[in-house]
């Protein structure tokens, strides 16, 4: 993995674009940088890339607002969104505008680079907007879940773990992982609040339901699928 592959990066602190460029491409990638908003959409609507790692402030136009016309260009490339920002309405806000993932500042490059091969190993299609398992429908654009047709009242928190589960339909998903993604913190492995966010979700999603989507994998985490 690695060769052929053309990434972009929109960073506008030089020294970080520079040293994440200089990393990628000693690992194989073909890496264009742009340093604002509008030259990153510039080169991202004009080129062929397979992942753009966009920072999310940006001068002349932020990242949201990037991948926001990307995506109604129908440019479909996986977004890695960097972030400085830790806030839940932040990844929620990204989760509705397409981005595949986040990685919070500061962050290593080895970090970098694990979620750049992940998210190119998930394959050059991204989820589409709206999630379908069984009679769990999920409207990541209108932020909005339901099941049997019946709307679920979830908070953001809740729908934002609820789209990181479904978004990795059938994947065992960890504690510390979901901790990341959905609240952007590390846990130690032995405290349990996202058995208690999994348990509130529960409610909301599975047990009014004769068939149960998520489930535990005992000692790994939890995962969403059809049984
Ligand atoms: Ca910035």
């Amino acid at each position: 993995m690695g060769s052929c592959m053309r990434l972009l990066i929109v960073e506008d602190e030089v020294k970080t674009a520079t040293y994440l460029r200089k990393g990628l491409t000693e690992n194989g990638f073909v890496v264009d940088v742009a340093h604002t908003g509008d030259d990153g959409l510039h080169l991202a609507l004009t080129g062929e890339y397979d992942l753009i790692i966009l920072d999310v402030g940006l001068p002349e136009r932020s990242g949201w607002s990037v991948v926001t016309e990307l995506r109604k260009s129908g440019r479909e490339m996986p977004v890695l969104f960097l972030t400085a920002r830790d806030a839940v309405e932040d990844r929620i806000k990204g989760l509705e505008l397409g981005a595949d993932d986040y990685l919070v500042k500061p962050f290593t490059f080895s970090e970098l680079l694990v979620r750049v091969r992940t998210i190119l190993r998930r394959g050059p299609l991204r989820q589409p907007e709206v999630l379908q398992i069984a009679d769990l429908t999920i409207d990541l654009l209108r932020h909005k879940a339901s099941r049997g047709g019946a709307r679920l009242d979830l908070t953001p928190k809740e729908f934002a773990l609820l789209s990181l589960l479904a978004r990795r339909k059938g994947e065992v998903l960890s504690r510390s992982l979901i901790a990341d993604q959905v609240w952007d913190m590390n846990f130690d492995s032995d405290t349990n609040v996202v058995d208690v966010a999994v348990r509130r979700l529960r409610t909301k999603v599975d047990d009014p339901f004769e068939q149960k989507l998520i489930h535990t994998v005992r000692g790994v985490g939890y995962v969403l699928e059809e049984r």
